[in-house]
């Protein structure tokens, strides 16, 4: 995954991924964002949410 940054939505949560911060949001339009892209290869952001309980 090389150069692969991952960016939250600033205003409604939505995950963003690519090699460069998206312009806006693809859900709210909102042009602010966090880079969580340490955070997610560092902890199971996406596995956490996905994974089922058992
Ligand atoms: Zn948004």
């Amino acid at each position: 995954m090389l150069g692969l940054q991952f960016y939250v939505c600033d205003r409604c949560d939505a995950v963003h991924s690519g090699v460069e911060e998206p312009p806006a949001c693809a859900r709210c339009g909102d042009g602010r964002f966090a880079n969580i892209t340490t955070a997610v290869q560092g902890d199971s952001y996406f596995t956490r949410a996905s994974a089922p309980e058992r």
